[in-house]
């Protein structure tokens, strides 16, 4: 990507945060959906920003995707997450083993808003091992058939197009599909018991004898799993960038109020307790945008290069570890944040307040905190130490 398109990504990216954030301090008050997200993602084009131009996307690389992602992040993991779902794990797949023919179908739609994305690999007796999933499919002449439940699915209940993974209904291996869901045979519920995010959608859908065409097939039968693997390679990045947002928001609020806020008879920010706080939330700060860049770059040559099996798995690994690493730090930020804001802190009518609540699920979902510490020791230890398979 050029400079300059790199230049006028990024300020259409801070033209929406600026924007987004009055509407998102309402819904998230109001606890409901953000309404205004997609169509102001749709404004300033941002929807599609590293599918290729070619398929109507602004062709960002890693690095400028990691950048602006981490300035969305900053106006909320909520917000965020809806660009995980759509973009990274959303378009990614199609962008990376879609045909030639899905990605014409399919990518140009996503880019402009017409077409909201999905990815459902979680189910309800399978989460952190995809592999335990039940939902079935089978080849019934020119149509694959689809039965079973995903469950926790970011932009499920807003999505018209998810990308699915399912087993034969005989048994087998895991492949990948790219559902329409204004077909028959599929019956979506919004989750609304939740912790944080209340302005962003997470759904449940069971598919019953659901018909998707053959040619809606993602990659080869029976690659399922290497395509969720290596989606979340992704969306763990974005994940990540999310995150190293989170904890600039958590800094730029912990200081200011800092200055302002005077109790014993001078600027909280005078008292060393404080300054103790903020000084943890810049080191977090600095340590999370070295490891999601470093994470980003390897992305980024792993893409130019894609059939060297060493920079993916330099790229796998460093997704895992920037993510592991952002999610409790921005947790950790946000928290610490919060104790600066002492009684207003606890409130949702404040930033420090709503980051805390949102960014907890950065240290679950895209692999768990448990899941990456184990994937980080393999590689440490080496395959015959895996603790799983
Ligand atoms: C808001 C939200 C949005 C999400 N969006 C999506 C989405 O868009 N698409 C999608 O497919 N999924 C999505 N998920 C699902 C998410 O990826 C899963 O919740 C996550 O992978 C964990 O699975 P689980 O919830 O079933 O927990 P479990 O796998 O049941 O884990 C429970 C606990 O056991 C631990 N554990 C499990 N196995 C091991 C082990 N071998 N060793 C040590 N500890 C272990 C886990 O670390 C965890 O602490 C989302 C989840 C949430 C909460």
């Amino acid at each position: 990507m050029h400079a300059a398109d790199q230049k006028r990504l990024l300020s259409d990216v801070e033209a929406f945060c600026q924007e987004i954030r009055e509407h998102e301090e309402l819904c998230y008050v109001e606890h409901r959906f953000n309404h205004h997200l997609v169509p102001l993602a749709g404004k300033f084009n941002i929807l599609g920003m590293p599918v290729p131009v070619e398929y109507g996307g602004r062709g960002a690389d890693a690095v400028t995707y990691a950048r602006a992602i981490a300035r969305i992040g900053q106006e909320g993991t909520g917000v965020r997450t809806f660009f995980s779902g759509h973009t990274s794990i959303g378009q990614y797949p199609i962008m990376t083993w879609g045909s030639e023919e899905q990605k014409r179908r399919y990518l140009p739609p996503s880019c402009t808003g017409e077409k909201i994305l999905a990815f459902g690999l979680t189910e309800p007796d399978a989460g952190s091992n995809p592999l335990e999933m039940t939902t079935t499919y089978e080849r019934q002449g020119d149509k694959f058939v689809l039965n079973g439940v995903k469950y926790l699915i970011s932009n499920a209940g807003i999505a018209s197009t998810i990308v699915v993974f399912a087993k034969p209904k005989t048994g087998g291996r895991i492949s990948a599909f790219i559902i329409d869901t204004d077909s028959p045979g599929i019956a979506r519920e919004d989750l609304l018991a939740k912790m944080g995010m209340p302005t962003a959608n997470t759904g449940m859908f069971e598919l019953t004898n659901f018909e998707t065409p053959a040619n809606n097939l993602l990659g080869p039968e029976g690659d399922g799993f290497r395509i969720a693997m290596g989606t979340l390679v992704s969306g763990r990045l974005s994940v990540a960038s999310g995150c190293l947002g989170v904890i600039e928001d958590c800094l730029i609020e912990a200081l200011r109020y800092a200055k302002e806020r005077q109790q014993h008879g001078k600027a909280i920010g005078k008292h060393q307790l404080v300054q103790e706080h903020l000084t943890a939330i810049e080191m977090h700060r600095l340590s999370t945008d070295a490891l999601v860049y470093q994470a980003a770059q390897a992305k980024e040559d792993s893409n130019i290069d894609p059939g060297n099996s060493d920079k993916k798995a330099k790229a796998d690994l460093l997704a895992a570890q920037a993510k592991l690493f952002a999610a409790q730090a921005a947790w950790d930020a946000a928290d610490r944040a919060v104790q600066v804001f002492g009684g207003r802190g606890w409130s949702t009518l404040y930033r420090p307040g709503r980051h805390l609540q949102d960014v907890r699920v950065c240290r679950i979902y895209e692999g768990t905190d448990e899941i990456l510490k184990l994937k980080i020791a393999a590689a440490l230890l080496g395959k015959e130490y895996e603790a799983f398979k």
